[in-house]
């Protein structure tokens, strides 16, 4: 596919001369005495500002991921720094829009709104599924980001690559895959076929499978052009110091999360197989992620039992599309038995 994603990025960020900051002229060889930054100069272990350019962690997730690291974009506020940034570099205040699938994750919603872009929802269909020609119609010239949530928050579904691919291939500008539940999901990821649509974007996170929420790493991953944007647009240190340590050091210690995943999975099926049988559960919706989509009778009352009794989960009664249903996390074996006890009782 020949495209040129700078074609629809804003006039302003391709004209952008970004700062430069400290460390970006000089790799660091040699110097002794650093006074090139009004840092404080008594070494406590954070007085250096870090690599704004994360370079070792790029190399990890390098590797890690299959990805050229000249195609990765690193976010120290999660995967929503990325959502974030991608509207700025794309879309014209007042004048561009965005298209999304409804019900899906509500910060393209949010961040839209702060950044003055009108958003196009299309429902999903039948059984959550995938309006291919519905999202193609629902575009103009003036969208610049398709956004698809697979496996989607809050119906849990993933969409299957081949109807991804088919939309990659109709939509007019950038279609944005969020992966951030991909880990839990049999119907596999966007990125290895990045290098074939150029006008695809896919979101990552650590804060799920990788259970490193706290450290809110987030990462895109897009054709080089799109990545050199980001990290032109992008806050000067967004990663700080002890999270790109940490972060390297827990990727390089457990490289593989197969364990964890198939816990969370064998979890959600005896959920899945449990919750059915309990009075008040109208329908489990089949899931792709690390949480159940569940229709209840009296979903606000079942919500305020559980909260009673000690187990938070999210509400999404009011959510167009989502009406009578509640977002369970699964969580350890434990915290499941407890959740059950209480929908028993
Ligand atoms: N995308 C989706 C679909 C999510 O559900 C979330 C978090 N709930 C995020 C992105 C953001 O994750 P983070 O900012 O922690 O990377």
């Amino acid at each position: 596919m020949i495209f040129d994603p700078t074609e629809l990025m804003r006039p302003n960020i391709k004209a952008l001369t970004p700062y430069s900051t400290a460390r970006d002229e000089f790799s660091g060889e040699g110097i002794t005495a650093w006074l090139d930054a009004n840092e404080s100069p008594f070494d406590n272990g954070v007085n250096r500002y870090p690599d704004p350019h994360q370079k070792e962690l790029k190399k990890v997730v390098s590797e890690l991921f299959g990805a050229p690291v000249d195609t990765i974009f690193i976010g120290g506020a999660g995967s929503d720094e990325a959502i974030d940034l991608l509207m700025r570099i794309f879309c014209i205040p007042g004048k561009d829009n965005i298209v999304t699938i409804a019900p899906t994750y509500g910060v393209y919603e949010v961040s839209a709104a702060i950044n003055d872009i009108e958003v196009r929802q299309v429902p999903l269909g039948e059984g959550f599924s995938l309006q291919i020609d519905a999202l193609v119609e629902a575009a103009d010239d003036n969208t610049k980001l398709t956004w698809v949530c697979s496996p989607n928050n809050p119906t849990g579904n993933a969409f299957s690559i081949e109807e991804l691919c088919r939309l990659a291939e109709k939509i007019k500008g950038m279609l944005v895959i969020d992966e951030a539940y991909v880990d839990f999901s049999t119907k596999g990821s966007m990125l290895p076929l990045l290098e074939r649509y150029p006008n695809v974007i896919v979101l990552r996170t650590l804060s799920k499978a990788r259970g490193m929420a706290s450290l809110r790493l987030g990462m895109a991953f897009a054709h080089p052009s799109v990545a050199r944007a980001m990290a032109m647009a992008k806050y000067p240190y967004n990663v700080n110091g002890p999270t790109q340590k940490e972060v390297i050091r827990r990727l390089q210690a457990t490289p593989d999360i197969a364990p964890d995943v198939a816990t969370l999975i064998a979890e959600r099926r005896r959920l899945e197989e449990k919750l059915p049988q309990v009075a008040g559960v109208k329908k489990v919706y089949p899931s792709d992620a690390n949480f159940l989509l569940v229709k209840f009778d009296d979903p606000d009352a079942v919500y305020e039992m559980l909260l009673r009794g000690g187990a938070l989960v999210r509400n999404r009664n009011r959510v167009p599309g989502c009406e009578g249903c509640l977002r369970i996390t699964v969580g350890t074996p434990e915290q499941n038995e407890l959740l059950l006890k209480l929908l028993e009782q």
